[in-house]
C-alpha cells in the first residue's frame, strides 16, 4: 500500500506483486518502507526497490518491530551484508515497543502491534487513517489506537475465516466498534467473488481493488 503525503510515499509493505503494481499505479519514487510482518506475501518484492535507492542515493528508510528485523534477516541475509551495492539499501528503524509513535521524514505514524498466529504483526495509523492487515488475534486496548479512524483497511481471506485471517463475522463486529466512515477489505482469497462480496457487504464496508485511492486527513484525531 502506497501512502502519499507532498511529495513523499511511503510504502506499507512490498509484495511479490510490488513491481508490476507501481508500474501500473506510475510510481516513481518510494522514499520510505513501514513493513507489518514477514510472511513472504508481504516482502517478497523488497528486492525490486533497488532502483529507488539507486536513483536517490540514499538508503531508504525501513520501519520495523524487532521480531520483523530478525525474521527479515533470516530470510534476507544479503540485505545487512555492509557495503553490498548491488541489493536495496535499507536503513533500519526499529519499534521497540509493542505500540508508539515515530516520525518518518517529518511525518506522524503511530503503530501498534496484534497477532497472526504466531506471528508478530504491527498495524499503522496515519492521521484518520489505519493500516490492519494480517490480524487474527489482538487485545482490546487495539481499540484506543483505532478511536477517530475515519479509514480503516482490514483484511479477511474468507468469509468464514481461517486460522490465520479474520472471518467477514469478525471484520464486521470491529467495524461496528470502530464505526469508521469507510472499511475496506483487503487481503482476499481466489474463491472470493468481488461484485458477490460487494452486494452481500453492509453499508460502511466495501472490498478493496488494485488501484483503489482516497484523500486522508493527517490531523490525528485520537
Ligand atoms: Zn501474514
Amino acid at each position: 500500500m502506497a501512502l502519499q503525503v507532498e511529495d513523499k510515499i511511503f510504502l506499507i509493505d512490498c509484495g511479490p506483486d510490488f513491481r508490476s503494481q507501481a508500474i501500473a499505479q506510475d510510481i516513481r519514487h518510494v522514499d520510505a518502507l513501514l513493513l507489518t510482518h514477514t510472511h513472504f506475501d508481504h516482502i517478497a518484492g523488497i528486492d525490486d526497490l533497488r532502483i529507488f535507492c539507486l536513483r536517490s542515493q540514499e538508503a531508504m528508510p525501513c520501519y520495523l518491530s524487532e521480531k520483523s528485523q530478525e525474521e527479515l534477516q533470516k530470510k534476507y541475509y544479503y540485505l545487512f551484508e555492509k557495503d553490498d551495492e548491488s541489493v536495496v539499501r535499507l536503513n533500519y528503524n526499529v519499534l521497540k515497543n509493542p505500540r508508539g509513535s515515530f516520525k518518518a521524514l517529518g511525518v506522524s505514524f503511530r503503530y501498534f502491534t496484534y497477532y497472526q498466529s504466531s506471528m508478530k504483526v504491527t498495524g499503522y495509523r496515519i492521521g484518520n487513517f489505519a493500516y490492519v492487515t494480517d490480524i487474527k488475534e489482538y487485545e482490546g486496548a487495539l481499540f484506543d489506537d483505532l478511536i477517530g479512524i475515519d479509514y480503516l483497511v482490514l483484511s479477511m481471506q474468507r468469509k468464514e475465516g481461517s486460522y490465520a485471517h479474520l472471518s467477514l463475522r469478525d471484520i464486521i463486529d470491529i467495524q461496528e466498534k470502530v464505526r469508521p466512515q469507510y472499511c475496506y477489505i483487503t487481503h482476499m482469497g481466489h474463491e472470493i467473488d468481488y461484485y458477490d462480496l460487494k452486494e452481500y457487504l453492509p453499508i460502511g464496508i466495501a472490498p478493496a481493488f488494485d488501484g483503489l485511492s482516497f484523500w486522508i486527513n493527517l490531523e490525528n484525531k485520537i
